[in-house]
């Protein structure tokens, strides 16, 4: 398995309220990496008006997907300078359908693969706590149900996926946040093994 080093190319997935935003943060931090969160990109371009923040916001704030199209378009041109897939990144937020993955691996293409794809792991009923507790403004009760739906549906398969290609570690999201950053940081060093 690949030594994760600065640089590196990371995946984090985990359901809503498994901390991937904060822990990701210090994941990049750490790597000397930049944090890509598809969702806190959607949230930065409606709030200045971009047309294509704005169409996924509608999508956000009902818990819905955005569609497929729309995330791989807005990733595709984060990545289309060369240097940032290089120097190496925290996905968060994305890939979340089989699609998606399927076109992630062709914007990185064969030469800068991911390194590792990380499952940040809480129960559903933790996760919904967490986000009840948030309050953000599509952290209703109908759309946490449907985001966590979506996620059971769409998202979860991929684990299944990238464990197949010997990419996966699953780390444990309970507890603090320090614990929870040592854990991951653990787990990259000895990827294969459960903690
Ligand atoms: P959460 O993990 O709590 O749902 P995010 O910030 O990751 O928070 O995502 C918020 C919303 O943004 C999602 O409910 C979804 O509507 C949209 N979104 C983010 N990333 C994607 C993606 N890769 N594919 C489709 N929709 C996405």
């Amino acid at each position: 398995m690949a030594v994760v080093k600065r640089g590196a190319r990371l995946v984090i997935l985990g359901k809503q309220g498994a901390g991937k935003g904060t822990q990701g943060e210090r994941l990049c931090r750490h790597f000397n990496t930049q944090h890509l969160s598809t969702g806190q990109l959607f949230r930065d371009s409606a709030a200045v008006g971009v047309p294509a923040g704005l169409q996924a916001k509608e999508y956000m704030d009902r818990g819905e997907l955005v569609p497929d199209e729309i995330v791989v378009d807005v990733v595709k041109e984060r990545f289309s300078n060369p240097a940032e897939v290089q120097h190496g990144f925290v996905l968060d937020g994305f890939p979340r359908t089989a699609n998606q993955a399927e076109q992630l691996d062709q914007i990185l293409g064969d030469e800068h693969p991911l390194d590792l794809v990380i499952d940040l792991d809480v129960p559903t009923e933790k996760a919904i706590e967490r986000l009840l507790g948030r309050g953000r403004e599509d952290d209703t009760r109908e759309s946490i149900r449907r985001r966590l739906e979506l996620y059971e549906s769409e998202t979860k398969p991929l684990i299944d996926l990238y464990r197949g290609r010997g990419l996966l570690v699953q780390v444990d999201g309970i507890g603090d946040e320090d614990d929870v950053f040592k854990r991951l940081l653990d787990a990259i060093d000895a990827p294969g093994e459960i903690s």
